[in-house]
Order: C-alpha cells, then sequence, then structure tokens
C-alpha cells in the first residue's frame, strides 16, 4: 500500500471523455448524482471513470482526487471497504468468491487492464441483495459509499427490479454508477431514476498512444490497430493479443496485401489464389477472413485520402506510404469502388460460411470484373 511511486488520480489518465470535467466539478460543487448511468462503447474508460469520481468523493488529500491519500490508493486497487465494482460473473464464478476476488485484483492492478465476462454470465439478484444489505449499513472508513455495477444490463430480471429500489432511493451517503453501452438495453424505469453520461469512442491517435507507451508495440503496429479497434481500447487490446500470438498485425497486413491488385487481369486470378492459399496455409476461417478484408478496407480509405490529398495524419498505413501514393497516383476509382464492394461481400460470404476457397475466387473476380471500368485510370 506505501508505494513510493503513488498513482495519479484514475481521473487524470482517462481520455477523450468530456465527461471527466463534468465529473469532477459536480464532486467539487457537491452536486454529484446519486444515481448515474454511464453508457458508451465498450472499453472506452466508463468503470475506470466510475472509481475516479469515488476517489473524488473519498480522496482526504488536500486536492481531491489526489491519488495518493489512502483511500484513493485503496480506490484503485479495488480494496476500499466502501467502494464495491460488481460485474457480470457466471454461476460457476458466483460460487467461487476467491476467482471474483481474484478477477478484481487484477483489475486494479493495471491501468488498461479490462474486465472480460463470459457470454453468459450475468448480475444475480443474490449480489444485488448483498449489496442493499451493505447499503443499509453505517459506511465502514469512507465518507461516500459507491456501488458500480458493470454491464448493468446484465443483471437477472429480478436482480434488475429489487436494484431498481435502491437506485431510486439510495440510503444518503450511498452513489450509485451503472455503466452499460446502450441505455436502451436496461429497464426505462431504472435508466429514468439515473442521471445519463455519454462516453464516446476513443480517438485513434489516443489508442496508438497508449499501445505505444504502455503495449510496448512499434508505432506502425499500433498506428493499425489504433484504426481497426473502432475507438474501443477494449478491441484494441484484443487484438494486440490476438497479433503477439502468431504474427504481427503488420505482418498479417502486409500478406493481405501481396492479395490486392488494382489491376488485376482476369486471367491471373488462379495464380493468385494459388499463391495467397499457400500463404495462409490453408488457415482460411472466417476470421481470418474478417481481419484480412478490414485491413484491406483501411487500405482501401487510405488510397482515397492520399488521392484527395489529405494529411498523413489520417493514414493507418503510414508506414507504406511510398506504395500508397504510387497506387493513389494510379487509381481508377471504379475499380477501388469494385474492391471495396468486394471485400464487403467476402466478409458476408465468411458469415455465411460459404466455402473458402469460393470466398476468395469470388472475391478477386468481382475485383477484377471488367465492368468496374478500365483497369488503368486515366
Ligand atoms: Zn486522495
Amino acid at each position: 500500500m506505501n508505494g513510493p511511486d503513488a498513482d495519479p488520480p484514475i481521473l487524470s489518465w482517462i481520455r477523450d471523455q468530456d465527461a471527466v470535467a463534468r465529473l469532477q466539478r459536480a464532486v467539487r460543487n457537491d452536486r454529484t448524482a446519486q444515481s448515474y448511468l454511464f453508457y458508451g462503447p465498450r472499453g472506452v474508460g466508463k468503470t475506470r471513470t466510475a472509481l475516479g469520481v469515488a476517489q473524488a468523493l473519498n480522496c482526504t488529500g488536500a486536492e481531491p482526487p489526489c491519488g495518493a491519500c489512502l483511500p484513493c490508493r485503496k480506490i484503485a486497487r479495488l480494496r476500499h471497504p466502501d467502494v464495491r465494482l460488481l460485474f457480470p460473473a457466471t454461476k460457476e464464478e458466483d460460487s467461487h468468491p476467491e476467482e471474483i476476488a481474484k478477477r478484481l485484483e487484477e483489475y486494479g492492478s493495471g491501468r488498461y487492464h479490462l474486465l472480460e465476462y463470459a457470454r453468459n454470465a450475468s448480475i444475480s439478484i443474490d449480489r444485488i441483495r448483498e449489496l442493499k444489505a451493505e447499503a443499509a449499513m453505517s459506511l465502514v472508513e469512507g465518507r461516500r459509499r459507491v456501488f458500480i455495477l458493470t454491464e448493468a444490463h446484465r443483471m437477472q430480471e429480478e436482480a434488475a427490479q429489487s436494484a431498481l429500489k435502491l437506485i431510486e432511493e439510495p440510503p444518503a451517503g450511498t452513489h450509485l454508477i451503472l455503466t452499460v453501452e446502450e441505455p436502451a438495453a436496461l429497464l426505462p424505469t431504472i435508466v429514468s431514476r439515473c442521471q445519463r453520461v455519454r462516453f464516446r469512442p476513443l480517438r485513434r491517435s489516443s489508442i496508438e498512444e497508449i499501445l505505444v507507451a504502455e503495449g510496448g508495440l512499434e508505432r506502425p503496429a499500433a498506428r493499425l490497430i489504433g484504426s481497426l479497434s473502432e475507438g474501443s481500447l477494449g478491441r484494441a487490446l484484443a487484438l494486440r493479443e490476438e497479433g503477439s500470438k502468431e504474427r504481427s498485425i503488420v505482418e498479417i497486413r502486409d500478406d493481405a496485401l501481396s492479395l490486392f491488385d488494382l489491376e488485376i487481369e482476369p486471367t491471373k486470378i488462379e495464380e493468385r489464389i494459388q499463391q495467397q492459399v499457400r500463404k495462409w496455409a490453408g488457415k482460411l476461417d472466417p476470421n481470418t477472413i474478417r481481419r484480412n478484408a478490414e485491413l484491406l478496407l483501411i487500405w482501401c480509405h487510405d488510397l482515397l485520402a492520399v488521392r484527395v490529398g489529405l494529411g498523413t495524419e489520417s493514414l493507418a498505413n503510414l508506414d507504406r506510404r511510398d506504395r500508397l501514393a504510387s497506387e493513389a497516383e494510379r487509381i481508377d476509382l471504379a475499380r477501388l469502388r469494385a474492391w471495396i464492394d468486394a471485400l464487403e461481400e467476402w466478409v458476408e460470404s465468411a458469415d455465411r460460411n460459404v466455402n473458402p476457397g469460393l470466398g476468395l475466387h469470388e472475391l478477386l473476380r468481382r475485383a477484377a470484373a471488367t465492368d468496374a471500368g478500365p483497369p488503368r485510370g486515366t
């Protein structure tokens, strides 16, 4: 608990969320709502922000939240008795409190650690009952009690009904913060009792910075993952994991690019497929197809950006700018459009479980179709 380098307060390292300043003001002016609903995409900082609010409410430092006082440190590590984080768990996990404690410990130990849940995980009525019992008791050591219910739409029906009473009339000094992707996934009666706070996708540049600074990634890989992650750090971290298992995202992109040819001739399709299948060593499952298609679609967007003269800041494939420049110079827009349509179709074919070889053939056939216009731009 007495580490020499205390972390800065959580709210100071949440990125790209206007909500943070508003929440800080509310705490400073003693106008914190009793029930909040934080909503927005997964992996953008909703749960961390909730912990940051708990720090601000319980900090004993001179300028709260300080991050360094004992309550701040306990909250960051999820060891504060008055601050509880409830997350969806399976029945099996629910019956092993030590497993739950371990997950919380992990979450508290890393700034960018994400809680992951099984598909069938939920928040049970038993855990809501425990919360309510706790809420009825006096505070253990803090100034305010904060209950965070992450992925609150995963409350079981009766759990949600039971939580409703707590959300409607929390005891004095108790705050509830629910997080959810879409408010519509919750009971309307719950949504209407909460102050809603919107969270946005993170900027690509923020994700890129985090992956370089904290994730030890090289810049080109961080940039590509930032572009693929749709503003979710959670998705970015999953992509990083996936990439580190076998090959880096840059290698995967380069392999995908060997398929990409703006001037592909119908007579060359078979040869191309043979080359590519060898490269992928027969491992053309729906996930691989989706990843390759996404990477090629991002390449197409970069080509358009170069073509219309946008600055390099917008490019996901900055490390391949020479190839981008040369392709953008020769680009035929109808052909590029054919590629984009064919790539989208390719993903759909994978989702429909079309034979991968056929799907690949169809991709190239469409991309090479002569009605896409002349192979060269004028
Ligand atoms: Zn503090």
